[in-house]
């Protein structure tokens, strides 16, 4: 922990200003945030202590205002699965998988946080939306702006890595090859209209003095140490050529040695060898022993002869293998210099590299939005969210064999302010929601949604109950865990806000649940306590009544057939509530055991005969009034069932109506 003194605000002040280089705090904006020059102050002062280097890279101090963005709490972010699927081994499960269809890992990184963080501000959001729309409808441009993004290296870390010390030559000629491609990628975004593009533009720097000084520097091929030396190209430095000289001929010199030795002592077989002990030396077979010169210094001897040294044979030793010592630290030391230069540049760098990912990312969405036939969504303050034939992004990607039923959507701030949503098990009533929740955050990153219209009123806030867990780690029950996170939401949700409530109360007793759900549903309707747009699906049938009680609520329903035994879903949300849970029904579809499925049944139609819950009067009062698809098929339905519409006369259609009309009669 920091002692308080740490944050004082002169002292912070001071540390601030030197860190920027500014003469006054309002050139940060930090003038009325004593605060924000606390905490900034205490913690550059704790870098300065704690980090030898690269304290220089922070030149910029940005305000990260929360208002600025849509507030999605831990819970949120894994129940929509927004950047990894929450249970599923597939990591094709979650929204980043299904958007990302960036080039450069720099874009990757932004679209994740695009997608954490969406914006809040519609004018913001139209910045960005106006970008992916003109790649949507601009082809060419977008093919040519992708082809351009491919391969470039991620030159945002490498200038980290540079900054700091750590990058080798290997490094530095990628990132070369990623700044070669850049006058291309500026051209590109030369012949966008939109303001996002426009800057991108104007935020490319072509760094070509960057480029071109690691390109006369550094070899095509440098190999991965630095130590080592092989990175720097020939001519770059009149004495590393000379060293390199020395040491590529010191094997011909030796040799040149070697033959004038011979013929002077006249020792035919003499010759040079090295070893690691003595280094170079003249060897001398025993039967020419007397031969041997006395300038010869004899330092091994083997079974077969002897092994000498002599001072012009060390001498040049010295000069070979100080070659290649002096080579390795030269070549170091011009690599490090080239990295300073390199890490000189880091503005420059930094501003291309989040232009190159604001590029990536619009083209990203574009290219899903194109993909997936997704639709431009309209914008607004007014408090509607209105969708047609909408669709879960994520869900309609993964479905094999059948394919994704659309639905609409409609929530404003009146009589559509909470929707209860009732249906059977598996009928997609989770699907439905979080598709809900997705399409707004789709919407408020500046994407396409996955709708045939779509025209959403911006939220502050995303708040998702989903499912139950239990916190082992923090020893809470499923139920505690729940009831929570349920408060966390009553507390923080705004009447601006996006609930997604999804069974409130199955932890506990019937009674208790249905009564806190109920609750819940009320405060959440209430303008006066929340008056939140919510989406609350529930089990408990009983709640559907409130229809007719609180303001603001309406029930749907998530359409099924039933047929005997079975039952087939439909998956189409329509107004009204469900008259069933089909619970068995569904268990039978999961391959309960037909003994256990059967005794189920018998147990369920004995609860319901005894049950005298309010449910059941409640139903009772409403069945009439209950407009459901979860039916047996009536008359009508048969008949038309049985008409083959291609082969009826305009007579027989005539006929056939009548006979509907008086059926419906019956
Ligand atoms: P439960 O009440 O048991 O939690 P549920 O009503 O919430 O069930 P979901 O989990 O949303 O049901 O949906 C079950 C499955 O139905 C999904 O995994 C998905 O494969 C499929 N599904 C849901 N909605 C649709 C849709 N609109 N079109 C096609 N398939 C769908």
């Amino acid at each position: 922990m920091l002692d308080d003194e740490r944050f004082d605000l002169s002292v912070c002040e001071k540390t601030i200003l030197s860190q920027f280089g500014r003469e006054s705090l309002s050139e940060l904006s930090l003038s009325d945030k004593p605060r924000a020059v606390s905490a900034l102050g205490a913690l550059l002062g704790y870098l300065r202590e704690t980090q030898k280097n690269g304290l220089e890279r922070i030149t910029r101090v940005e305000l990260y205002k929360e208002e600025q963005f849509v507030h999605i709490d831990f819970n949120t972010r894994r129940n929509l699965e927004l950047t990894e699927p929450m249970n599923s081994k597939n990591k094709e499960a979650c929204l980043l998988a299904v958007l990302d269809k960036t080039k450069t890992a720099m874009g990757k990184r932004l679209i994740k946080s695009c997608i954490e963080k969406p914006l809040v501000s519609i004018a913001a959001i139209t910045r960005r939306q106006n970008a992916v729309s003109e790649l949507y409808d601009n082809i060419m441009l977008r093919s040519e702006i992708r082809d351009a993004l491919k391969g470039v290296t991620d030159i945002q870390r490498s200038v980290t890595r540079m900054v700091y010390g750590t990058a080798n030559a290997r490094e530095l000629r990628s990132m070369c090859a990623a700044l070669k491609k850049l006058p291309e990628i500026k051209k590109c975004a030369s012949q966008a209209k939109s303001s996002l593009l426009i800057s991108v533009y104007e935020n490319i720097d072509e760094l070509e003095d960057i480029c071109d000084l690691i390109d006369t520097n550094i070899v095509d091929e440098p190999p991965f140490s630095v130590r080592e030396g092989g990175m720097i190209k020939e001519g770059c430095s009149s004495e590393l050529d000379e060293l390199r000289y020395i040491m590529n001929n010191g094997s011909s010199m030796l040799a040149g040695i070697e033959a004038r030795e011979r013929e002077k002592t006249g020792i035919p077989k003499l010759k040079i060898g090295y070893n690691r002990v003595f280094g170079y030396y003249i060897e001398v077979s025993n039967s020419y022993k007397e031969l041997v010169p006395e300038d010869y210094i004899r330092k091994q001897t083997l079974v077969g002869g002897e092994r000498y040294i002599t001072q012009e044979l060390k001498e040049l030793e010295q000069r070979i293998l100080g070659a290649k010592d002096r080579i390795c630290e030269l070549e170091y030391s011009i690599l490090e210099k080239l990295r300073n230069t390199v890490a000189g540049a880091l503005d420059r760098i930094s501003r291309t590299a989040s232009a190159i990912a604001s590029l990536d990312v619009a083209a990203s969405l574009a290219q899903a939005a194109y993909d997936y036939d997704y639709y431009c969504p309209v914008l607004t303050n007014s408090g509607v969210i209105k969708l047609q034939d909408s669709r879960h992004p994520v869900v309609e990607r993964l479905l094999e064999d059948q394919s994704f039923v659309p639905n609409d959507v409609l929530l404003d701030k009146g009589d559509n302010r909470v929707a209860i949503i009732t249906g059977p098990n598996m009928a997609g009533k989770s699907t439905f929601m979080r598709q809900v929740a997705l399409i707004v955050l789709m919407a408020q990153i500046g994407s396409f949604v996955p709708a045939k219209y779509a025209e959403i009123s911006v939220v502050d806030s995303i708040f998702t109950r989903i499912g139950a867990s239990d916190d082992l780690s923090t020893g809470q029950s499923t139920f505690m865990v729940e009831m929570n996170e349920v408060a966390y939401i009553l507390k923080n949700a705004t009447a601006d806000s996006l609930l997604i409530l999804d069974e409130i109360g199955r932890g506990t007793s019937t009674f208790d649940g249905m009564s806190i759900a109920r609750a819940v549903l009320e405060f959440a309707a209430d303008k006066k306590t929340l008056g939140a747009k919510t989406l609350f699906a529930t089990h408990y049938h009983e709640l559907t009544v409130l229809e007719n009680t609180v303001k603001g609520v309406k029930n749907y329903n998530i359409a099924a057939i039933k047929r005997g035994d079975d039952i087939t879903f439909l998956r189409r949300i329509i107004p009204g509530a469900a008259d069933e849970s089909y619970g068995v029904e569904v268990a039978k579809l999961a391959g309960l055991p037909e003994s256990v499925i059967a005794r189920a049944k018998k147990i369920l139609s004995e609860l319901e005969s005894k049950d005298t819950r309010p449910k059941k009067r409640v139903q009772k009062q409403e069945e009439q009034a209950q407009l459901s698809l979860v039916h047996e098929e009536t008359e009508v339905e048969k008949r038309l069932r049985a008409v083959d519409i291609n082969k009826l006369t305009p007579m027989e259609a005539m006929n056939i109506l009548f006979e509907l009309i008086k059926l419906s009669k019956v």
